[in-house]
């Protein structure tokens, strides 16, 4: 199938999307178009307008200091993956990256497209939670903060308000002494997840986080799990897992989630951070 006509407008810049997003309701963003394509081409989108935003330069702006990176919205996942932008995760963002499809995809896909789809198996979901990063979020009130924990509401559903569109997201640094694991679940490497583990531990700042995604919701965090492993470990924190994932209300989270998470936590107890 073809997709049903619309009308295509390069947005000039960040505030030209919002001010076609506003005018035009029916309008839709395109950034890397490696979800919206084939939803265009089955015509379960039939947007009158495409707003596209993949070489607004604002959505490629850097900025980086000593605590945080910020990256616009549309660096695509090979660029990440080729250490085009600087990465502040000790190799998780670049690990990520690499284990997203195949590598055409990752040519066109875009973080902020992928956050935005809001696919509840994507990696980059899972990814930005554990690293407790933030999206900045701009419409025509101006822009805003949300907590990549907070940014999910549902599958295919985000915090994200009409006339809204993605700029950037906020990285806190790690140290270089930070571990990261990450285990994602899949038939075949570069498939959505069944299940994704992902923990970090930074012992000089007293970091832990750990997430578990890919739940069919958003991603879900640990912080019991999280908490024994600043305290005794990696090996003491996955005996919790299981358990703290039985307890949640309203998670649904399989055995499979569970086996995810320890693996990701085997992973950071090795010295190089990852297997
Ligand atoms: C074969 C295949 C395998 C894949 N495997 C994986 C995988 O293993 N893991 C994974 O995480 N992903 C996977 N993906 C998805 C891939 O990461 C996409 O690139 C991503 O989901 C969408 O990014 P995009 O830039 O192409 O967005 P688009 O397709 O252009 O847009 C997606 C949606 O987001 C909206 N949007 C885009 N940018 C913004 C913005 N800045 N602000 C607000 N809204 C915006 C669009 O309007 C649209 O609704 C796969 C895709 C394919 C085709």
């Amino acid at each position: 199938m073809k997709p049903a006509a619309f009308t295509y407008t390069r947005a000039a810049a960040v505030a030209h999307a919002i001010e076609l997003l506003a005018a035009e309701p029916d309008a839709r963003l395109l950034a890397g178009g490696q979800s919206l394509g084939p939803m265009l081409n089955l015509r379960l989108a039939r947007p009158a307008r495409l707003i596209d935003i993949k070489r607004t330069a604002d959505l490629r702006m850097l900025a980086a200091d000593s605590r945080h990176l910020r990256f616009g919205a549309c660096w695509t996942h090979a660029e990440i993956e080729d250490g085009t932008i600087e990465d502040p995760t000790n190799g998780l963002l670049p690990h990520v990256a690499r284990g997203i499809a195949y590598r055409a995809v990752r040519n066109r896909g875009t973080v902020g497209g992928s956050l935005a789809h809001a696919d509840p198996a994507a990696d980059w979901l899972t990814t930005m939670a554990v690293l407790n990063a933030t999206i900045i979020v701009q419409g025509a009130n101006g822009a805003r903060s949300c907590l990549a924990t907070a940014f999910l509401q549902g599958p295919f559903a985000t915090a994200l308000g009409p006339a809204e569109l993605i700029t950037a997201i906020d990285l806190p640094r790690l140290s270089a002494a930070a571990r990261w694991g990450y285990h994602k679940v899949c038939r075949k490497t570069g498939e959505f997840a069944r299940a994704i583990g992902a923990a970090v531990l930074d012992e000089p700042t007293g970091l832990a986080r750990v997430v578990c995604g890919a739940t069919g919701g958003a991603p879900i965090e640990l912080p019991r799990t999280a908490a024994r492993l600043a305290e005794a470990g990696a090996t003491a924190a996955a005996e919790l897992v299981a358990d703290e994932l039985a307890g949640l209300r309203g998670a649904a989270p399989s055995q499979v989630h569970a086996v995810a998470v320890r693996r990701a936590l085997a992973q950071l107890a090795t010295p190089a951070g990852a297997a």
